[in-house]
Parts: structure tokens; C-alpha cells; sequence
């Protein structure tokens, strides 16, 4: 996407003429079979299919029967650069994020160092101008260090260009600190997005609290360690007319505290991650350590809450929360693994997969909610329309694929979806107007003809 506070390597703009996709764009109410015509990384004509012309200067993809979305925008994302490049990169993150038919992803401040002062956002930004492939925002922390003491210069990082705070991978524990950052963001602006969990519930727990964990003997997270931190923070975000994002929520009390803040009129969003939206504590049996992510895996009541909530609105957006971790770290007894899974490259998929096809959620909902996530940020929402910059993404659903079976685009491998065969694979990746990417087997199939 375009947007002075998203950054990529500079690409000339593609011309492409994909022909006869079937283009879903529920924001400008496109649901049939299109041409689409690209030019210089623009959205320059729309007609049915066979009427246009293959362009002199480009290429003409042959469509017919796969289907053309605005491309997604992941607003979570832990991209682990500075400081834990053996995980992921600015190249890989974003050649996985391209992968998964993402234009634009928002990168976490949780970095070694922390994203808590200009000259890292600032030295950031340069390498994203040099490495990404597809456009990336960052936030930078609320507090200094991640400690939830001190803030950092709110004022100065947004304008270096953090779209936001947070201090995701930890709460900000204290009530004053947060409602004084809370005082600050009217001055500055930007998003206080908030990853939030009680650490006197949270303890020592490794997985939801509830039936498995009590089987298991594993110490558990109840979801009131993340609801009640849900329900103060809307509180204090109401109090002082700040505007907060809850970022990764799980459980049905952390939704129903957000539709509350919602009808009194308090300026919140929320997201929800494909992993928490198809799965529950119950894979947790297997002790794979792929399925400890924080907030956990919880119960089915659950999940069925936020995709109902997703399905309405309250929650408004889709975010993966995509965590790469080495497999060394991973390779451990459950108790002891990192927490976090990758999730660029299955999000749709998996969503697709698990939640349209069994006529859970409709597809047009999970392509508005998969595209929603950068507007909460302030950024441009991808649509398919004319004059638009071309971030569109095409998808071939009748495609199976096994994950995990062909490696990942990620330089990690721990995805909880890992061996599970998924419908709908990414084929064209068209980021701010450059091709990001193209499935291997398109190319080699020879599919694309000039
Ligand atoms: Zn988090
Ligand atoms: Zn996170």
C-alpha cells in the first residue's frame, strides 16, 4: 500500500492484465467474474471477462475460475529484527507475509533492543526501505524497555513514523502508566494497541486454564486473566477519550467486555487471530509445542464467540500475530517452549478452510476482516476499483496444499497448522503496486502468457 508511514523496497509499478478472475471485493460490492487490468502498479480498468486486451508492455494472466481479493493487511506481526535475525528478517518476514497474499503488515516493537527510542525506529525504517518486499508500519513501545515504567517519547516516534504503541508480548500492568500514555496519545496520536493478561492470573500457566489443563496437570491461564485487563483498560480509555486496540483476543468474557465498550461509545477496536478463530485447548493434548501461543488455545465456546464476533463487528479485524521462533527453541518439552506460532503463510487458508467451507463464516466477511486491520492505524484500506493502487491477491480455493509439506517462506517453522491440508492457495501477490509474489508451480505451469 501506499502511505508515508509504510515502508519497502522502491518498485516500479507492474502491468498485468489478470483475465476472467472471479473478483470479491465486498467494500465496492464486486462479486463476478472480471477483468482486471493493471498498469504501472494501478488499478486501471475493469470489464467482463475477454474484453481486454492483453497490455503491449505486460503480461496477461490466464484466471478463469480463481479468485481475485483485495489483498490482506496483517496488523500483527513480529518480523524479530533488530536482534533475533536467526528467526525471521525484514526479507523473510515480508517475502512470508507476501506469500500469504499480504500487501502491508504492521511489525511489534518487542526487539532486541526495543523499538523504545528514535534512532531504532529511524534505523528500522532504513532497512525496511531496503529489504522489504512488502510494505511495513511499525509500532514502537509505551514504555521504555517493555518494563511498564517509564514511557518512552511517544510524541517524537509517531513523528519518526510509529503508526502506534504497544507493548505486546507483556501488558502494561500499571493503570497509571497506561492512562498517562492514554494523556499523551491525545497530544501525539497513533493507536495504544494493548496486549493484555493479568500476570497475578497468568502466573507460571502454559495453556488455557480449564478441562485439558486439569487432565494434563499443566498450570493454566484462566481467561479472566485477559478479560478483567480487557474491561479496565476500556474503562480508562473511556475516561480519558483515548482510542485503544486489543490486540489478540481468545476468549468469549474478553468479547463480551468489548461489545460493552463499544455500545457506551469508547473508541476501541479489537483483532482476532486465525489460530484462536479455528482451534481449541483440545490440540493441546498432543503436546505439540506449536500449540502454545499466548493468549493459549482455549475452549470451543470460545473460539465459536469470536468468530460470531468477528462475523458482527466487534471484533474488527483478523491479525495473525505471526511469532517465529528457531526450532531449537521449539524442540523442548511443552512447559518449556516459547510461545508463539508463525501465521502469515495459512491465514487464509485456514480460515477459508475451517470456517467458510463449513459454512461457519461467509467468505466476503473473512476477506472484509482480513483487509480491515491498517485502516485502525490510520493507513488506506486495499480495494479493487479503478484509479486504485493495485494490492490484490489471487487465490486459486480448489488448490489443496499440506502444510509445512513444502517448507515455509518463513525462515521459522513453527506453524500450528502444520500437517493439516488446507484449501485455497495464494497465486499472485501484487503489494503497492509491484508483483511481490507468484507461486512457484504458476510459473513453472507456464500459466502466464504475454
Ligand atoms: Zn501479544
Ligand atoms: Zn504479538
Amino acid at each position: 500500500m501506499h502511505d508515508s508511514r509504510l515502508f519497502s523496497v522502491d518498485q516500479a509499478g507492474a502491468t498485468l492484465l489478470i483475465r476472467g478472475a472471479h473478483v470479491l471485493d465486498p467494500r465496492t460490492d464486486l462479486d463476478e467474474p472480471q477483468d482486471v487490468l493493471i498498469q504501472n502498479g494501478r488499478i486501471a480498468e475493469l470489464g467482463a471477462p475477454g474484453s481486454l486486451p492483453a497490455p503491449d508492455d505486460g503480461e496477461a494472466v490466464e484466471a478463469a475460475g480463481k479468485h481475485l481479493f483485495p489483498a490482506f493487511v496483517d496488523p500483527h506481526v513480529h518480523l524479530r529484527t533488530p536482534g533475533q535475525e536467526y528467526k525471521e528478517d525484514l526479507d523473510t518476514g515480508t517475502a512470508a507475509a507476501a506469500a500469504g497474499g499480504f500487501c502491508a503488515v504492521i511489525a511489534m516493537p518487542n526487539t532486541d533492543p526495543v523499538v523504545d527510542d528514535a534512532p531504532i525506529l529511524r534505523s528500522l525504517i532504513e532497512s525496511a526501505r531496503s529489504q522489504a518486499r512488502v510494505p511495513v508500519g511499525f509500532l514502537a513501545s509505551i514504555t521504555r524497555g517493555l518494563e511498564g515504567n517509564d514511557l518512552t517519547e511517544m510524541a517524537n516516534l509517531h513523528d519518526v513514523g510509529a503508526l502506534g504503541f504497544t507493548d505486546d508480548g507483556k501488558p502494561v500492568v500499571s493503570a497509571g502508566v497506561l492512562l498517562k500514555a492514554l494523556q499523551y496519545q491525545r497530544l501525539c496520536g497513533g493507536v495504544i494497541a494493548l496486549h493484555e493478561e493479568d500476570p497475578a492470573l497468568s502466573r507460571d500457566g502454559v495453556m488455557h486454564e480449564g478441562a485439558v489443563s486439569a487432565r494434563l496437570g499443566m498450570a493454566g491461564i484462566p481467561s479472566v486473566s485477559e478479560s478483567t485487563m480487557v474491561a479496565r483498560d476500556a474503562a480508562l480509555a473511556g475516561y480519558e477519550n483515548g482510542r485503544v486496540h486489543f490486540q489478540h483476543l481468545s476468549c468469549v468474557e474478553s468479547v463480551e467486555a468489548v461489545a460493552l465498550a463499544k455500545e457506551a461509545g469508547i473508541r476501541v477496536s479489537a483483532e482476532a487471530s486465525p489460530h484462536h478463530l479455528t482451534l481449541t485447548d483440545d490440540v493441546v493434548r498432543t503436546l505439540d509445542s506449536r500449540m502454545k501461543m499466548n493468549p493459549p488455545l482455549r475452549s470451543d465456546a470460545d473460539r465459536r464467540a469470536l468468530v460470531e464476533a468477528l462475523r458482527t463487528g466487534v471484533i474488527d479485524c483478523v491479525a495473525t500475530d505471526h511469532a517465529p521462533h528457531a526450532l531449537h527453541e521449539k524442540e523442548v518439552p511443552f512447559e518449556q517452549a516459547p510461545m508463539g506460532t508463525i501465521g502469515l503463510e495459512t491465514a487464509f487458508p485456514a480460515l477459508f478452510t475451517e470456517l467458510v467451507l463449513p459454512g461457519e463464516l461467509e467468505l466476503g466477511i473473512v476477506i472484509e476482516r482480513m483487509t480491515s486491520g491498517g485502516a485502525l492505524y490510520g493507513l488506506p484500506t486495499p480495494r479493487i476499483a479503478t484509479g486504485e493502487p493495485a494490492n490484490v491477491c489471487l487465490v486459486d480455493l480448489d488448490a489443496k496444499f499440506e502444510v509445512g509439506a513444502e517448507g515455509y517462506v518463513s525462515r521459522s517453522q513453527n506453524c500450528c497448522f502444520y500437517g493439516r491440508t488446507l484449501h485455497g492457495r495464494v497465486l499472485i501477490t501484487v503489494a503497492a503496486g509491484a508483483v511481490a509474489f507468484r507461486a512457484r508451480l504458476l510459473a513453472e505451469a507456464g500459466a502466464v502468457a504475454s
